[in-house]
């Protein structure tokens, strides 16, 4: 029996691998077998792994100074340095940064932050978040209740009512189109769902929309032609704050420095980061707000007294000083730019798997991508549950490679963006015999 409680697994389910070391994009078992790591460990290790500049980096901080926290007036050089730099590069007017650790508690700070700002304006009725249907935005009680996912909320009685969290649809054509629906019908329905429902709630109800600007988890959904138009366009008529959960999407991901880049989302009012923030060396989050809400909320502290929310490693400056040495790896090696020509590379072969008679759509932008397999190409009728996703993933372990499955029959791609272009055939090569070992076994267990 183990002693763990393993995270995001079938309490039956037995373990299958140990991972035990890693080296640029591969990582290797307690047997020494090598495998290519196509998901950069949970879409995160942007820099590969045992990279020398980011071990020295936290090793030189840890001796000089391994913990030191933010509380009641401290603060630290490398952490107000981090502040800075992040703040520079976003789009946000005026950034603010507030550090966590994980995406989780950064988007729990952003319900937080928004109930504090709109009682520093005086509007304490302005608290209801919109989030999406098939969304991903953590598992802490708050974050879990923004999360669209069943199984995120099934058994642990969420969303949370008090949260007011309200539901929109999710902007995916493949799987939410109606009968004869064009792409632009599509994004004018759910548009128009979301602006009904806001007139609904009553508008001066509504803090903020939160959205991803392309999914990760949930199966990378990537929003059809002129649906952020939309989207904007109502919440700025509105009064609604757009708030960019880009845990996934941060810093290269999708082709662009950000995802709301790549999908036209401008000037973002909140967004919040993690993973590639540190390229997972340390655990660390931002939660980054517009520089006026801020302001808001200072002139609110002199009546307030303290703002009470802080976690013990907000600003931890060993998380700091690594997040500081990967933005700047970012900037000096070109990243971004790399990972747009190397993500059109990566889309481009994927796009070769559309003709295989088990594959119904292929999404993705940059270096993030999911393969879809369906029962019916002809229909595009979906696997019922998760075995057909189960196994093409075991099957890709199997050949050398690991990836996730995700929303049921999906394999997800999102490989370290210090892959090569090799690298990228190798995934490739293994994915085609994955699959092609997915389609011997649907037909044999007769699910085609
Ligand atoms: N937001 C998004 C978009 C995510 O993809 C994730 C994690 N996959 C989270 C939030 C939660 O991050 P964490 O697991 O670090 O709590």
């Amino acid at each position: 029996m183990s002693s763990i409680i393993y995270p995001t697994t079938n309490f039956k389910a037995t373990r299958t691998l140990t991972i035990e070391r890693g080296e640029g994009a591969y990582v290797y078992d307690s047997e020494g077998n090598q495998y290519l790591e196509a998901l950069a460990g949970l879409w995160c290790t942007s820099l590969g792994y045992n990279n020398r500049e980011l071990v020295d980096t936290a090793s030189e901080q840890m001796s000089k100074l391994s913990f030191s926290h933010m509380f009641g007036g401290k603060t630290h050089q490398v952490g107000m340095d981090l502040g800075v730099k992040l703040s520079e590069m976003v789009p946000v007017e005026n950034a603010k940064v507030f550090f966590g650790s994980s995406g989780s508690d950064a988007n729990d700070t952003h319900i937080k932050l928004l109930r504090y700002y709109f009682n520093a304006i005086g509007k304490p009725e302005k608290y209801k978040i919109i989030a999406r249907e098939r969304s991903y935005h953590g598992v802490t009680v708050a974050a879990a209740s923004l999360t669209g996912l069943p199984p995120n909320h099934t058994h642990f009685d969420l969303p949370f009512g008090a949260l007011g969290v309200l539901r929109t649809d999710a902007p995916h054509y493949f799987r939410g189109a109606l009968a004869g629906e064009s792409e632009s019908q599509f994004v004018d329905r759910i548009t128009n769902n979301l602006e009904q429902l806001i007139l609904k709630e009553g508008p001066d109800t509504i803090a903020a929309f939160i959205a991803e600007p392309i999914t990760g988890a949930s199966g990378v959904i990537v929003p059809p032609e002129g649906y952020y138009e939309k989207v904007q366009a109502i919440l700025n008529k509105y009064g609604i704050l757009f708030w960019a959960d880009e845990v996934i999407t941060g810093f290269g991901r999708t082709g662009n420095d950000f995802g709301c880049t790549t999908m036209g989302i401008e000037k973002p009012a909140m967004m919040t980061f993690a993973k590639q923030l540190s390229s997972a060396y340390m655990p660390i989050s931002a939660s980054v707000i517009r520089g006026d809400m801020y302001d808001a909320m200072v002139d609110q502290s002199s009546s307030v007294g303290v703002f009470g929310h802080g976690y013990t490693y907000s600003g931890h400056p060993v998380a700091c000083a690594v997040a500081l040495k990967t933005l700047e790896i970012y900037e000096r090696d070109n990243m971004f730019a790399r990972a747009a020509v190397l993500g059109e590379y990566m889309q481009k072969r994927l796009g070769e798997f559309l003709e295989h008679p088990l594959v119904g759509e292929i999404r993705g932008k940059g270096m993030i991508a999911a393969v879809e397999m369906v029962a019916n190409k002809q229909t595009g009728e979906a696997f019922n549950g998760g075995a057909v996703g189960a196994f093409a993933q075991q099957a890709c372990q199997n050949h050398g490679m690991i990836t996730r499955a995700v929303a049921g029959s999906s394999l997800a791609f999102c490989p370290p963006l210090i892959v090569t272009e090799a690298q990228i055939d190798e995934m490739i090569e293994k994915f085609s015999k994955a699959l092609d070992d997915t389609y011997k076994f649907v037909k044999q267990e007769g699910l085609l």
